[in-house]
């Protein structure tokens, strides 16, 4: 069986745990730093895809982009900036947070902010993650300080919690869905994710049918995430990403096909079926810190870890749960409670008070 190889953007944990979900099928992934003046050899019969969004212009980068089987240029030109993927959101009438555009010709911005209500994030257009480019703006504050004339603002939205749907596409324009994912987030990074704990037919609904419209939009190829807010119960999309997500690393040992499985599978013309969960499931972000052989005495414990250098607040791996019940991933929480360090037992919690 011939498969292509699949050439990935990106040198972080996103491209490793792609190459580890090829490495049954001995489907062959590359990541690649999309940045560098030695060029790369690449075949024409080899699929280049993503796990960063953007790099700046450089030979490698400019040779990836080139190829002819660069995957989801379109998506990835809307989505890299932040206003025109709220355009594209409203374009294709997916709800999304209120938003005004904050460019240099905006000559006060606090009467643009003052439009979206009394408090306000606003966000640079380009470059953001984990909640950096962002900074929070309410009545009476002065923003000239920190505005540089490239950004865009969004109303701040009282959700009750925050959720995410990644699904995946195949160029027949086949479709398959996760269930929604809600995700707990500190200081704009992603703490814990649980899966399929509401069971909300018509969120679901509402989520694959917005996601599922982008995708066909953009004709995209691949996994694709959508992370939304829930406000009285409904969903209004916060950001997409052109990518395997972190929300989704529960599907690595959480369904009978993961994220990445499904993303190379969409990619290589592989068959996209239906994933089904193995169990209840969660995902716990390792964030600056080493993990502990004593975890692996958890029940339905997998350590993920991206051999990266530990740096405060730096995603370094994760930690899967996968049980056969709810209350049996209550009690591997429990488990793990005492194996953890006392600042992190608040994730615990969080898990626990989802539950
Ligand atoms: P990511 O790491 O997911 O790419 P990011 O840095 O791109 O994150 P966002 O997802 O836009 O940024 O924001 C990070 C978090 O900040 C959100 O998950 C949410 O908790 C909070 N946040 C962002 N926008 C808003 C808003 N309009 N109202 C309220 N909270 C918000
Ligand atoms: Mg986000």
């Amino acid at each position: 069986m011939e498969l292509p190889r699949i050439v990935v953007a990106g040198n972080g944990q996103l491209g490793q745990m792609l190459q580890q979900a090829g490495a049954p099928m001995q489907l062959q992934v590359q990541p690649i730093h999309p940045i560098g003046d030695q060029l790369v050899e690449l075949r024409d019969d080899d699929v280049i895809s993503v796990e960063i969004e953007h790099w700046p212009d450089n030979p490698v980068g400019d040779q990836l982009k080139g190829h002819p089987n660069f995957r989801n240029a379109s998506a990835l030109y809307a989505v890299i900036d932040r206003q025109r993927q709220k355009s594209l959101l409203d374009r294709l009438e997916v709800p999304t947070a209120p938003w005004v555009n904050l460019d240099s010709s905006s000559e006060d911005p606090s009467t643009s902010l003052a439009s979206l209500g009394e408090a306000a994030v606003v966000k640079a257009r380009m470059g953001g993650y984990d909640g950096r480019g962002q900074w929070r703006w309410k009545v009476g504050d002065d923003c000239e300080s920190e505005w540089d004339g490239n950004c865009i603002a969004e109303a701040m939205i009282p959700f009750s919690h925050e959720v995410s749907l990644v699904g995946a596409r195949n160029a027949q324009g086949e479709k398959v869905f996760y269930p929604l994912t809600r995700n707990w987030h500190q200081d704009g990074i992603l703490r814990a994710s649980i899966t399929n704990l509401d069971n909300d037919y018509s969120q679901q609904q509402d989520a694959q049918s917005w996601l599922g419209r982008i995708m066909d939009d953009q004709e995209y190829i691949g996994v694709m995430a959508m992370e939304c807010f829930v406000v009285e119960g409904k969903l209004l999309v916060n950001e997409l990403a052109p990518r395997v997500h972190n929300s989704g690393h529960w599907s690595q040992e959480g369904a009978t096909i993961s994220q990445f499985e499904l993303h190379l599978r969409a990619l290589a013309g592989l068959p996209l079926i239906q994933p089904e969960l193995r169990g209840e499931a969660l995902m716990y972000n390792l964030l600056g810190r080493d993990w502990k052989p004593e975890w692996l005495n958890v029940t339905g414990l997998n350590v993920h870890w991206y051999g990266k250098e530990i740096r405060p607040g730096r995603k370094v791996g994760h930690a899967n749960i996968v049980r056969p019940s709810r209350t049996a991933l209550i009690d591997s929480l429990e488990q793990l409670r005492p194996l953890v360090d006392k600042s992190e037992e608040q994730v615990i919690d969080w898990c626990l008070a989802q539950l």
